[in-house]
């Protein structure tokens, strides 16, 4: 799986074809909800459709032939919840991304690759560290995207005598265990400030940490305060695992993280509609706040789809076909909500697409914090 990068998503975003369209295809794969390959092979088909009977001037077999076939073979789901896939046969492009996060299913035609929808994953999913330690090992990791994308080991042997249990005179036993507790401290000590120093350097948004209840005990009031804050559930995870075990359990972490920041979002959104400051739900007044221009920041539970309507003008809309903002016929989408991501992420709003969020659905599984 490629690590997505902004300089990786700059050069999509800079392939300008001089033959024919480039497709953009997002497809949600998540077993969760798409639990069989054919809810989402028959989710792509359909708006496949959509989108050649909305473009009748352009021949796009080639490209949606292949794409077919791609996502036909089937798909590694292990650890896969989207897929983006950017296709121009005529201009010989060909880009499959998979996503550790849940996307919007779309598909769009365009001169360039549409790369907004990862560029919004980009910023909101931010690299998770995974400290592992031990009294005398360490390992330090950075994980973005589901990939190691920094690593380092540390490892400050112990005396050979550490762990001896007998044969030694209670008072030395005592100085002894203090040495080794000192040396022990000593190397928990220098595990922190690896852990600092990749935060400086590469930086991090969480800390996950695994280690036995007496060392992280020993290790936590040693982290720096930047550290300590961003400090998240500890990982099932020691510094003898495999780097599999540890992509996994560093997975379950940033799920736990996910889901928080995502209930963290909803509750804003409830407060914000419920004393009427700021804050929208449904998606009638969405629509109406992405026209003006207001929205901050989107919540859309996944997999959530409406028909709605778009007019020449950009404006966005329920209900038609008369456009709210110059009056003008508007044309009928499938789906008005993909659309209603695009114009977010070009007004520079952050995106929050929520997985299993009831709270969410009664609000009408779309919502917005306004601007002002
Ligand atoms: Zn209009």
């Amino acid at each position: 799986m490629p690590v997505i990068t902004e300089a990786a998503i700059k050069e999509l975003a800079g392939f300008k074809s001089a033959e024919g369209p480039v497709v953009s295809c997002y497809l949600d794969v998540d077993g969760r909800r798409q639990v069989r390959p054919q809810d989402y092979e028959l989710r792509m088909s359909s708006l496949m459709k959509q989108v050649a009977a909305a473009h009748p001037e352009l021949d796009l077999s080639a490209d949606f032939e292949r794409i077919s076939k791609h996502v036909k073979a089937g798909i590694d789901r292990h650890g896969v919840r989207g897929l983006a896939i950017f296709s121009n046969v005529a201009g010989g492009l060909w880009e499959v991304l998979s996503l550790p996060v849940p996307v919007s299913s779309r598909i769009s035609v365009n001169q360039s690759p549409a790369v907004g929808p990862l560029e919004a994953l980009v910023h909101e999913l931010e690299p998770l560290g995974v400290l592992l330690v031990d009294r005398q090992m360490a390992r330090m990791f950075v994980f973005h995207f589901g990939e190691v994308v920094d690593r380092t080991e540390l490892f400050e042997a112990l005396p050979r005598d550490y762990d001896r249990r007998d044969d030694a005179s209670r008072g030395t036993r005592e100085r002894e265990r203090n040495h080794v507790d000192e040396l022990a401290l000593q190397h928990l000590r220098h595990s922190a400030e690896v852990a600092f120093r990749y935060l400086q350097d590469r930086g991090f948004g969480r800390l996950t940490i695994g280690a036995t209840d007496d060392v992280y005990a020993a290790i936590e009031p040693v982290l720096h305060p930047y550290v300590r804050e961003r400090l998240a559930q500890r990982i099932h995870a020691g510094v003898s695992s495999s780097e599999t075990e540890i992509a996994a359990a560093a997975r379950d972490v940033e799920h736990v993280i996910e889901a928080a920041r995502e209930a963290d979002a909803v509750n804003r959104l409830r407060d914000a509609v419920g004393s009427g400051n700021k804050g929208i739900a449904g998606l009638a007044p969405v629509l109406q706040a992405l026209n003006e221009r207001r929205v901050a920041s989107l919540l859309v539970s996944a997999g959530f789809i409406e028909t709605g309507w778009q007019c020449a003008c950009g404006a966005l809309a329920a209900l038609g076909p008369k456009c709210p903002v110059d009056g003008q016929t508007m044309t009928h989408l499938d789906d008005v909500i993909g659309d209603a991501i695009d114009v977010a992420l070009l007004e520079g709003a952050t995106i929050e697409i929520c997985t299993g969020s009831a709270d969410l659905d009664v609000l009408g599984s779309i919502g917005a914090l306004l601007r002002y």
